[in-house]
């Protein structure tokens, strides 16, 4: 029979490291943490074979003296929380004083630093936690900290771990979140003495991400204004409408300097991106959230990035309401300069209600009035287009060739339509009091206890919309107007789409905005409904509605309404 016994440190040290350290990148964390920690201005991080032979991290923040990295070996040493209380108010990486005493008990670890005012630096070694010596080392202050041969002492990890170019490819990913988190902060990361990327501190944003993720994200992205908020501040780069991923590698999120995964930001950011990517997809963004750390929760488990709000739904509308007011005010990213218009986000387009959108009597009637605020340049897309895309021809029925001020553009017809068509609805569903047509004969809706629970509640959103329901039995109801634009074939399935968009989006529904699947998807009815047979006056018509519109580089569902080429493309694929 075993009797009790508290372990020997270094068997409790490597127990934690189970935690701390599941993986190479997750060394690399904890040392580049500490390092930004120590207020480092330039950070140099090397690794071979995915980190399995050997990691360096080098920095030249405020060190150590001897005694204190003899004591930063123990576990719990640290020099960033005294009290408990401080758990709320944390403003650095670490606090739990684990990550050194855990790495060097499953490695070769040596640590060599030296602070400022101290005459020279010290080395200490430490071999699966044992001290190997502990000498004078002369260096310029800062602190640099080699881990070779990781889990080593511990043989049952090293299977656990993956190839090393998979373990390579987890410690770029790190230290590319790290130094887009700090822009403040100069970056070095090379693989086996091959530089893979070099990034001076203080660049503009743009150029960091240039540096850092390549120069095709780069263009894919643009800046956005800086958004606040009481005790909270947005900032960052966003991508382009009808630029999207599989998935979300490029949805970078960083919260007071911290690279985090947040679902409440990444569900932010993507339903801000509706109509703009399609559906299932994830936009780009480097976005940058600083608040009061007491807002925060960052005491999660050492090797996730989660983070949680205390707020939740504020930190959620802060990010929803920034992100549109970028987007709208952005659409014409993407679109030749010489058509873009001064003042297209901000100016309204009028719709005649009755008639409803239909091709021959365009959705889109030529602006009337100018933007509430101040007077607006009167400059139009419809004038640009009208100077500037040309039609060359059709191209297997749902496409059409343009010549464009500045090159060459194919146009999605089907695309463009539902946009058109889209905005149209949208503007006329978000409309106080819009036109409502009674039906000579109602019609009649049975709706399961949810749509319907959701019915009662907005039904003054839906009155005002231009609907008519009155409910006569249980969960059955009876619609006797409509709002002009919605065709009475349409409207019962369209109610449906719009309930359960509601139901999933409970707390936002004021905004008829966020309806935009069941308007998506009646637009995209719609537009097949009338068919392709369009006339070349038709088109270039279509053409000036869609350049009229909030978004014309996109359909509802995300997809490209057309592609140019440019004369410099073009150039360039003649050699
Ligand atoms: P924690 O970061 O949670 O405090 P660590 O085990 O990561 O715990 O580090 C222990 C202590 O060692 C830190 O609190 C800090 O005082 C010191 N330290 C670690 N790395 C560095 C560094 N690169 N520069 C200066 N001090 C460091
Ligand atoms: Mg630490």
């Amino acid at each position: 029979m075993a009797t009790i016994r508290i372990l020997e440190a270094t068997v409790a040290n490597q127990i934690a490291a189970g935690e701390v350290v599941e993986r190479p990148a997750a060394v690399v964390k904890e040392l580049l943490e500490n390092s930004l920690d120590a207020g480092a201005r330039r950070v140099t991080v090397d690794f071979s074979r995915g980190g399995k032979a050997q990691m360096i991290i080098e920095d030249d923040g405020k060190g150590m003296t001897g005694d204190e990295a003899m004591l930063s070996l123990e576990r719990h040493a640290t020099s960033k929380i005294r009290l408990a209380s401080d758990l709320d108010r944390i403003a650095t990486f670490g606090f739990r004083g684990e990550a050194l005493p855990s790495i060097a008990s499953v490695a070769r670890f040596t640590m060599q630093t030296r602070t400022a005012e101290a005459p020279s630096g010290a080395e200490i070694a430490v071999n699966g936690g044992k001290i190997i010596h502990r000498r004078d080392h002369g260096m310029a202050p800062g602190t640099r900290i080699e881990v070779a041969n990781l889990f080593h002492p511990v043989p049952a990890r090293l299977k656990f771990l993956k190839s090393d170019e998979t373990e390579a490819a987890h410690i770029v990913r790190l230290v590319r979140l790290y130094a887009i988190a700090h822009p403040e902060v100069g970056f070095l990361l090379r693989e086996d003495g091959r530089e893979i990327f070099r990034s001076p501190g203080h660049a503009p944003l743009l150029d960091r991400v240039r540096e850092i993720w390549g120069r095709q994200v780069a263009e894919e992205v643009t800046l956005m204004p800086v958004f606040e908020r009481p005790g909270m501040k947005l900032s960052g780069l966003l991508g382009k409408p009808g630029v999207s991923r599989g998935t979300r590698q490029d949805l970078v999120t960083v919260v007071n300097g911290r690279p985090v995964d947040s679902r409440t930001m990444a569900f932010a950011l993507t339903e801000s991106y509706h109509t703009l990517i399609p559906k299932g997809r994830y936009p780009l963004a480097f976005v940058f959230l600083e608040m009061d750390p007491a807002w925060v929760d960052v005491n999660v488990h050492p090797a996730k990035r989660e983070v949680r709000f205390r707020d939740e739904a504020r930190v959620r509308n802060f990010l929803i309401e920034s992100v549109l007011a970028v987007l709208r005010s952005r659409a014409d990213e993407g679109l030749p300069a010489e058509t873009i218009p001064a003042v297209m986000a901000a100016a309204p387009f009028t719709v005649n209600p009755a008639a409803g959108p239909t091709l021959s009597s365009p959705v889109v009637v030529p602006l009337t009035s100018g933007p509430p605020s101040g007077p607006p340049p009167v400059v139009t897309h419809a004038t640009a287009v009208r100077l500037g895309w040309r039609l060359l021809s059709r191209l297997r029925e749902e496409r059409a060739v343009f010549e464009t001020p500045t090159g060459l553009a194919i146009l999605d017809v089907g695309a463009a339509h539902q946009r058109v068509l889209y905005e149209s609805i949208l503007k006329q569903f978000s409309e106080q009091n819009p036109v409502s047509q009674a039906l000579l004969v109602p019609l009649a809706i049975e709706l399961e206890p949810l749509p319907a629970a959701v019915l009662r509640e907005r039904l003054p959103l839906l009155q005002a919309g231009g609907f008519d329901f009155e409910e006569y039995g249980r969960n059955f109801w009876r619609i006797a107007a409509l709002p002009a634009w919605l065709e009475p074939e349409a409207a019962l399935a369209f109610i449906r789409d719009l309930l359960a968009e509601m139901a999933r989006r409970e707390g936002d529904f004021g905004r008829p905005a966020l309806a935009y699947d069941a308007l998506a998807k009646l637009a995209t009815q719609k537009a097949r409904r009338k068919g392709d047979a369009m006339s070349d006056g038709e088109l270039m018509e279509l053409v000036q509605s869609l350049f009229r519109t909030a978004q014309p580089g996109t359909c509802p569902r995300g997809r490209r309404t057309y592609v140019e080429w440019t004369d410099a493309d073009l150039g360039r694929r003649f050699g």
